[in-house]
């Protein structure tokens, strides 16, 4: 593919995110469903079936959104910035919204919007933090009963044969973003592009979103982009903001963003969903304690998995990145932390708020880890 013909196509990644309330309202105004998705434990392949396009909700970066939500002090930017982008209508295009537990704060945010009649359709997706087959039956029947409501809301009664079309979609989308993952250097494209493909899974239709992968990973590379002299880290990180200005700071400081792990993703695209026996207990098995979720995942394999892809990527460093008040993954790296220690990986936490000033403050002690891994 020409350079040009690829520009069009991260173009199309960018505006994908960057336009996201545009196309639902587009999405809306040709009679399709809108279905809100916090976090990556809401199995969109039930909500993709049944005529919803889901969505899942991201942070945006304006300072009002956190006063206009009214939540106490304490509580996650994400949870106060989601709030506020409710509460001002910038997500009145939604049918409804789906939370999959993933930690305290996203669990009870869901009840302060109930009381507050932010939607008619607000659904709470408990799961089990087990993966035994009582936990896997507990959860596939709550799945079976999120089909019929949401099928009686759209009309499109959520056939097996739809759901599996909808798993074997997600599981495509899977393994074109696990190859594009792999192959982001090497194709030319920088630690900030590769972002916004992740970023515009989240939020595009997956069909479209798989289509602009196969074009962009079948597509021959003219001069891949790589300076191999600057030291490689694995960047891990949740609010996306963050993660883009993480990412010009280690550019700045002469590092470079070797590979990425985005909680986000990692809960929503680490493995494929088995296309075996019954569809819904099959999400079951791709999901429970597959999608690694603080607390309700395993530390150890958590740890191993980040071990594995800074060796995959040759990283030299891993910058772990907290949104200030996430007692979720600050409780998280606590425990990694450990095994980053005993395994004598170079590693650092930096916690911040989500605008530039907040991040551009911790500049010296980035700068000063990227040194010591030259
Ligand atoms: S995981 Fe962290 S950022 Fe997300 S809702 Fe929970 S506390 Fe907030």
């Amino acid at each position: 593919m020409e350079s040009e013909a690829r520009g069009k196509v991260m173009e199309q990644f960018r505006q994908g995110f960057l336009q996201r309330h545009q196309n639902c309202r587009e999405w809306k105004k040709k009679g399709r469903g809108v279905m809100g998705c916090f976090y990556g434990l809401v199995p969109k392949e039930v909500v993709h079936a049944a005529g919803f396009l889901p969505v899942q909700l991201v942070e945006e970066r304006d300072g009002r959104l956190e006063e206009k939500a009214g939540l106490l002090p304490f509580l996650c930017g994400m949870s106060k910035n989601l709030t506020g982008q409710i509460y001002e209508g910038r997500y009145q295009y939604l049918d409804g919204i789906l939370v999959g537990v993933v930690c305290d704060t996203n669990r009870h945010v869901l009840d302060i919007w109930a009381h507050k009649k932010v939607f008619p359709y607000l659904r709470l997706l408990k799961t089990p933090s087990t993966a035994t087959p009582a936990a896997w039956k507990f959860y596939a029947s709550d799945l079976r009963r999120l089909a019929e409501e949401l099928g009686r809301m759209s009309g499109q009664e959520v056939t097996e044969q739809k759901l599996w079309k909808s798993i074997e979609l997600y599981n495509e989308n899977r393994t074109l973003m696990e190859k594009f993952r792999v192959s982001r250097e090497s194709l030319g494209l920088s630690a900030e592009e590769g972002l916004y493909v992740f970023a515009s899974s989240l939020v595009m239709d997956v069909e479209e979103h798989n289509r602009l992968l196969l074009n962009l990973l079948e597509s021959p590379v003219k001069a891949p982009r790589s300076n191999s002299e600057a030291p490689g880290v694995l960047i891990s990180a949740m609010n996306l903001n963050m993660a883009w200005d993480l990412i010009r700071l280690v550019e700045e400081y002469g590092g470079r963003v070797v590979g990425d792990d985005f909680p986000n993703n990692a809960r929503y695209g680490i493995s494929r969903i088995p296309m075996e026996g019954d569809p819904f207990l099959a999400l079951a098995k791709g999901y429970l304690r597959r999608v690694p979720a603080p607390g309700i995942y395993s530390f150890h394999e958590r740890a191993e998995s980040l071990a594995e892809q800074m060796r995959l990527s040759n990283a030299k460093g891993l910058i772990y990145l907290v949104q200030l008040y996430c007692d979720a993954y600050a409780m998280e790296y606590a425990i990694l932390k450990e095994r980053f220690d005993s395994w004598g990986i170079p590693h650092m936490r930096l916690e911040a708020e989500d605008n530039p000033a907040s991040l551009q403050q911790l500049n010296v002690r980035v700068q000063s880890f990227l040194e010591s891994l030259m």
